[in-house]
């Protein structure tokens, strides 16, 4: 939200600052929605604070929380078969951010292993798509662009997504294939 309105208000400094200084919760009630709760933040804060549940509380814990487990879908050898450098993996943000080191390390070889492209950007954090989440149903929120910079300057022929709610925007925005991992692990148990 803060690359689209370059406004300080709609970042985690932003907020934490308006509270600071005796912000109500009803005055933060639209930058908090903003939120895709990916907890990227928290990972870089440098006070350690944990951002993403202080947001949360402000929409009143109102947090979409994945029921797939994108993490352990990707572990699946026959799926990481499937994989290949025409593939753009989707990393779910939320469930990276959860468990950062550990994560970090399994998509890294992931990609290593199998050559797709992600999105991770250069200090190794999932971008967050923001796509399938409310922030897409705010009105200002411009999802083309979002997914704009997700693909900009990337070659790729398919799209993988952990997250299958992301897949009718993606395919709709983009004109490629996209596949959700669950499709991909059905597909393989199918042949073998
Ligand atoms: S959880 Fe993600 S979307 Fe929400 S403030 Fe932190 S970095 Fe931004």
């Amino acid at each position: 939200m803060w690359l689209q309105h370059r406004d300080v208000a709609y970042s985690p400094q932003g907020i934490a600052k308006a509270l600071q200084h005796g912000a109500q919760t009803a005055e933060l009630a639209e930058v908090a929605s903003a939120c895709i709760a990916c907890g990227a933040c928290d990972r870089l804060c440098p006070e350690q604070i944990d951002i993403s549940a202080m947001i949360a509380s402000l929409s009143g814990g109102d947090v979409s929380v994945p029921e797939y487990d994108g993490f352990k879908m990707s572990c699946d050898a026959n799926l990481q078969e499937q994989l290949s450098v025409d593939d753009l993996y989707i990393i779910d943000a939320q469930s990276f951010h959860a468990n950062y080191a550990e994560r970090l390390a399994h998509y890294d070889a992931l990609k290593k292993a199998t050559g797709c492209q992600m999105n991770l950007d250069l200090n190794r954090m999932a971008i967050a798509t923001g796509i399938s989440s409310r922030a897409a149903s705010i009105g200002e929120f411009d999802v083309s662009q979002q997914i704009e910079w997700l693909i900009q300057g990337r070659s790729f022929k398919r799209i993988v997504v952990e997250n299958p709610a992301d897949k009718e925007m993606l395919a709709q925005l983009t004109g490629k294939l996209v596949i959700s991992l669950a499709e991909l692990i059905r597909s393989s148990e199918k042949h073998a």
